[in-house]
């Protein structure tokens, strides 16, 4: 063996990338234990790549593992691996040189941040060196798989600009050694470092071992595995039973409950990844109510390794109610969120596990109609965002949305709109709704009455979302959806009141049509007849294309400008009130009747009025009277 040993220089990126990394990162400084693991179990897939076709490399020691031990007295951290190894012009081509192309954006990113994160080293391709964030002196010894009397390399450096080699002895594969800086001793502690294994390498596929403890929590000879070593959804599906899907789910998603359904796929093809997505079968504390950012539900892993909570990049927000893992064969390794977020890979990604998870729901709805509808009962309001956010799935999604009706029992929302469709009437060619601030007040709507008399069903929509939603919702297996609150019924083909009928009603209530006009101004869009009442004697109408009264509202209380479009009020002249309104010549009680029946259809709509106390002495003048 030559005993001399080598000094070399670093390339100069290479300088300038340890120079911030030793004087820059503070935050998140962990990390190296991180990418020292993560560079130690590629090279065991290497390996087991390579010998694969070469057997012969895993001769004298075929267990692939990573070993991690301290020797307080010297503070020295040392992560070993067992896995390809590399030769001399390995080590100055991988360690000495920095191939890779994001090194300049590495060095952009850090100068341009004040408070620069450890965790941006990883995500350039340069995450050897973040072992300078805690160590003022790293050793490497390493030799490359292959004959025995391959010779191994000894590369030290402390950091600033140059490195020796030196030719040595060595076991196959790597061993990295961390002369660990002054203020740095927590990296020596045995359980801060089972914990770190634990938070970022849990599912690394190989074992990770540390030398068993004694009594007095000394290290022994021993070694023991610390971390599950086997990736629960890169098992076979056979092998698993509910507990242990149960039992991941609860530590994926803190939480305490079983989860509902789960789906766990292997795609192989142009795209390869593994998926495990659970539906939770309780929503948590505010989580409609919360932000819409708060969506830690995906964990993306690449090829085993953990590499962010990824909710975002690979669901879409109207599912971000969906827990699980996600890994991919196909990203980079150390991909940064805007390095993934212009990944293309990653839209097929997001598209194929949005698949997965409406495929997931049609099997309950078709399969277990109990766990259906608790799902509904406990996402089925943010699931509902999916009508309007994505596109390509919107006829999927109206299949699984699920209603209240005339003709469905109570508040609950279990009608969906093939049910719908099922019972359309003779000549009915639209499926029906209405919008409301409330079940009870769509249920007792006026606008209702001509319907239910014909033994239409109309879907009761009364949540704050159903509004927006429906805006989106125009069409559901070639039917029209229509706001029974907006534009022409249509009856007539239902076998309501035919067109010549209705001139005629028009005709004969022509007069006090006049009169309400003349009366309410620019108060309303217009007057006319109703064929939506036959109980009631006002209800307000609004053209096809307005927007709904409740939109409106909503949007004014946030502070938007709303484009004014007026109601059109509709009245039923064989409604006593509404006679009263026609024979009463005293002009100020025709007054107090006429503005009655605009005030009573503004309230039925959910409005406050401009002047409830003008309208409760209205009122009470009248019963007086
Ligand atoms: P990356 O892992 O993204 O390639 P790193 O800076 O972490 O970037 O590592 C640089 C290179 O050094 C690796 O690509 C690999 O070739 C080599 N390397 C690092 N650690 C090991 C190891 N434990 N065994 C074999 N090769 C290694
Ligand atoms: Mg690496």
């Amino acid at each position: 063996m030559t005993a001399a040993a080598e000094t070399r220089k670093f390339e100069a990126e290479v300088a300038q990338v340890l120079h911030l990394v030793t004087h820059s990162l503070y935050s998140h400084k962990e990390i190296f234990l991180r990418e020292l693991i993560s560079n130690a179990s590629d090279a065991c897939d290497k390996l087991r790549f390579e010998a694969l076709g070469k057997p012969e490399l895993l001769s004298g020691d075929s267990e692939l593992r990573i070993d991690i031990s301290v020797d307080k007295d010297a503070r020295t951290l040392t992560i070993r691996d067992s896995g390809i190894g590399m030769s001399r012009d390995d080590v100055i081509a991988n360690i000495g040189t920095i191939a890779s192309s994001g090194t300049r954006k590495f060095l952009e990113a850090l100068s341009a941040e004040q408070k620069a994160d450890a965790n941006l080293i990883g995500q350039f391709g340069v995450g050897f060196y973040s072992a300078f964030v805690v160590a003022d002196k790293v050793t490497l010894v390493t030799r490359r798989a292959g004959p025995a009397t391959s010779e191994g390399v000894r590369w030290e450096s402390s950091g600033t600009g140059e490195y020796t080699l030196e030719n040595v002895d060595a076991p196959r594969g790597t061993s990295v050694t961390l002369h660990l800086k002054a203020d740095e001793d927590e990296f020596l502690q045995a359980w801060q470092l089972r914990s770190l294994i634990a938070r970022y390498s849990d599912h690394i596929g190989f074992p990770i071992r540390m030398p068993k403890e004694d009594k007095d929590g000394k290290p022994t000879d021993e070694w023991e595995v610390v971390n599950q070593a086997s990736a629960l959804w890169t098992r076979p599906k056979n092998e698993l039973k509910d507990e242990d899907y149960q039992g991941f789910y609860k530590h994926i998603a803190h939480d305490y409950n079983d989860a509902l359904a789960w789906t766990h796929n292997r795609v192989e093809g142009n795209q390869n990844f593994t998926s495990l997505l659970y539906i939770p079968s309780k929503s948590p504390f505010d989580f409609i109510g919360g932000s819409r950012d708060e969506r830690k539900g995906l964990k993306l892993y690449v090829k085993r390794v953990f590499i962010m909570d990824a909710a975002e990049e690979l669901l879409p927000a109207y599912l971000r109610f969906v827990r699980g893992v996600v890994d991919s064969d196909d990203l980079p390794l150390n991909v940064s969120r805007e390095i993934l977020q212009q990944n293309r890979n990653l839209e097929k990604l997001k598209s194929a596990v949005t698949r997965r998870v409406l495929d997931l729901l049609d099997r309950l709805a078709k399969d277990e109609p109990e766990k259906f509808a608790t799902f509904w009962q406990e996402f089925g309001t943010v699931f509902k965002e999916g009508v309007a956010e994505d596109f390509a799935n919107k006829e999927r999604i109206a299949k699984l949305l699920r209603f209240a009706s005339t003709q469905s029992d109570g508040a609950a929302q279990t009608v969906s709109l093939d049910d719908y469709i099922g019972r359309l009437k003779a000549g009915q060619e639209s499926i029906y709704y209405l919008t409301a601030d409330g079940y009870a007040a769509a249920k007792g709507s006026p606008q209702l009455e001509a319907l239910k008399a014909h033994g239409v069903e109309v879907l009761l929509m009364y949540e704050r979302i159903d509004e927006w939603m429906s805006s989106y919702l125009n069409e559901y297996a070639g039917k029209k959806l229509r706001n029974v609150a907006k534009g022409d019924l249509d009856l007539g083909k239902l076998g309501g009141v035919d067109a010549e009928k209705r001139k005629e009603a028009e005709q004969a209530a022509e007069g006090v049509v006049k009169k309400l006009k003349e009366l309410l101004g620019e108060r309303v869009r217009d007057v006319r007849v109703s064929e939506r009442l036959t109980d009631s004697p006002s209800c307000l109408v609004l053209d096809e294309h307005d927007m709904g009264l409740a939109m409106q509202r909503l949007l004014k209380q946030a502070g938007h400008d709303v484009p004014a479009s007026k109601p059109t009020l509709e009245i039923n002249p064989a409604h006593a009130l509404v006679r009263r309104f026609e024979n009463e010549s005293d002009t100020a009680r025709a007054t107090d009747l006429g503005l009655l029946l605009l005030e009573q259809a503004q309230l039925l709509e959910g409005a406050a009025l401009e002047d409830p106390a003008a309208y409760v002495r209205r009122v009470n003048g009248l019963l007086a009277s």
